[in-house]
């Protein structure tokens, strides 16, 4: 139901108290092996929730590479047959052939899911193939690119980005509701359907060809300890209720999808802080 073309990555972490300057040494009192990477936190955030997940992305033939399809499969996330390489950079070599392999998964989903972790023709290519099928398509562009291709934005029904994203991309800094406002029509008129600005604390902006008025949708407040992949908890939820609650208003599917980054943003880590569906409020579903 919910697939997404993207990356993994595999994020080596030590905590210091301080950087060291170059060519200095510091020890570090903690270090730990995360699994991450834009597409694959997506999913697995989506997949925690119950959806039915696929993720077309390409991984090293190398150790990190076997443990990150063991953490996928664990999430319950179907990969299907793997295509593997020996490259560190292997997101990068996800192409055009393997898109066509998949096209029967993309075709099928009820939403497809892509960023800018992997080439970004490549990205356009899976929301083209999903759009020519009537799948909804999610569009979040990051990490953001100044010189986007703007046929993104007519191939995303759904065009999602933070504030610095959307920086990059219209050049105004976004500091206050407004700037969002501002920012999300400017958006908006670039051809998208909908406009989503992720706002850390202060929740989301929307507008969108139907309700060209911009809306506020606040997100609750929470005791944040690590904000990392917040974004992407929201972008997995979001995708869950496009594709298993297609009734919800946008303004309420938004608003659930803010209760569970929110609950995200309360744990360390980025996949490690995904709630489960089981632990979440039921009032949610
Ligand atoms: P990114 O991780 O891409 O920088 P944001 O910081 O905009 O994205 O956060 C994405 C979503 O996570 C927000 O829209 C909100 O729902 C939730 N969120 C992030 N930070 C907080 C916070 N401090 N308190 C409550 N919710 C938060």
């Amino acid at each position: 139901q919910v697939v997404v073309v993207g990356s993994c990555m595999t994020d080596l972490v030590s905590l210091t108290t301080r950087l060291p300057k170059a060519g200095e040494t510091v020890l570090g009192h903690k270090f730990f092996i995360g699994f991450g990477g834009k597409g694959a936190n997506q999913c697995v955030q989506s997949a925690r929730l119950g959806a039915n997940t696929s993720l077309i992305c390409k991984v090293g033939k190398d150790s990190f590479g076997n443990d990150y399809v063991e953490n996928l499969k664990k999430n319950g996330i179907s990969t299907g047959q793997n295509v593997i390489v020996i490259v560190p950079g292997a997101n990068l070599l996800l192409n055009f052939e393997d898109l066509k392999r998949a096209s029967d998964v993309i075709c099928k989903a009820k939403v497809l899911v892509c960023q800018l972790e992997i080439t970004p023709a490549v990205s356009l290519e899976a929301l083209k193939m999903a759009r020519a099928s009537g799948v909804k398509t999610l569009f979040n562009p990051a990490p953001a690119l100044a010189d986007l291709d703007p046929q993104f934005y007519i191939y995303s029904d759904i065009f999602c980005c933070n504030e610095t994203e959307a920086e990059i991309l219209t050049g105004i800094p976004v500091g206050n509701l407004e700037d969002a406002e501002k920012v999300g029509r400017m958006l908006l008129e670039r051809g998208c359907k909908l406009v989503i600005v992720t706002l850390g604390a202060e929740g989301c902006m929307m507008i969108s060809v139907e309700e060209p008025i911009p809306k506020h949708v606040p997100a609750g407040k929470v005791r944040a300890v690590d904000t990392t992949g917040a974004g992407d908890s929201f972008v997995g939820a979001l995708a869950f209720y496009l594709a298993y609650y297609p009734k919800l208003s946008m303004e309420e599917m938004i608003r659930k999808s803010n209760c569970i980054a929110s609950v995200s943003v309360q744990a360390s880590g980025t996949q490690s802080s995904y709630p489960y569906r089981k632990d979440l409020p039921q009032d949610l579903f």
